[in-house]
């Protein structure tokens, strides 16, 4: 059984630096790290993203939480953004209302609404096409296309 380790929360902008690049990745342990601070990912933040991924020791597996959509995007567009032995298993869907405007992130979880493809099942996909906005009780709409943004869960994983 592999030890869990410690949880990171990132906050603020990811780009030329971050504390996310100075986490000290243990082998042969899962990390948590927490995203729901996260905001802006810059194009430098990508570069060193990857940098960061392929200096990773082999047996250290990464999970990722509260991942807002800018890391889905990159997961499902760029090769070795995570890579073998990361996953994420929560994120923030944006929901818009179009009647008054307001916005909303929902927790989305692995294992609930989604799920990576495994040998026996393909990858699920499962979130609520609209919720009921909690300004005007009208239906917030789902504000992302999951089938683009979740192509990532093609590549099975732990
Ligand atoms: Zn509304």
């Amino acid at each position: 059984m592999e030890r869990i380790g410690e949880v990171y929360h990132i906050e603020g902008s990811v780009g030329e630096s971050s504390p996310l690049f100075t986490v000290d990745l243990p082998n042969d342990e899962i990390v948590l790290i927490d995203l729901g601070k996260m905001t802006i990912l810059s194009s430098i933040g990508i570069k060193n993203w990857i940098s960061w991924m392929s200096m990773r020791p082999e047996n250290c597996r990464l999970k990722f939480y509260n991942c807002p959509i800018v890391i889905l995007d990159q997961a499902s567009t760029v090769l070795g953004f995570l890579p073998r032995a990361t996953s994420i298993e929560s994120f923030k869907a944006p929901y818009l209302c179009d009647n008054c405007g307001a916005e909303r992130l929902l927790d989305i979880k692995r294992g609930a609404e989604y799920e990576y493809t495994t040998t026996t099942a393909p990858m699920k996909i499962e979130l609520p096409k609209s919720i009921l906005c909690h300004k005007c009780r009208n239906s917030m709409e789902i504000d992302f296309i999951p089938e683009r943004y979740l192509i990532f869960l093609k590549e099975p994983r732990i």
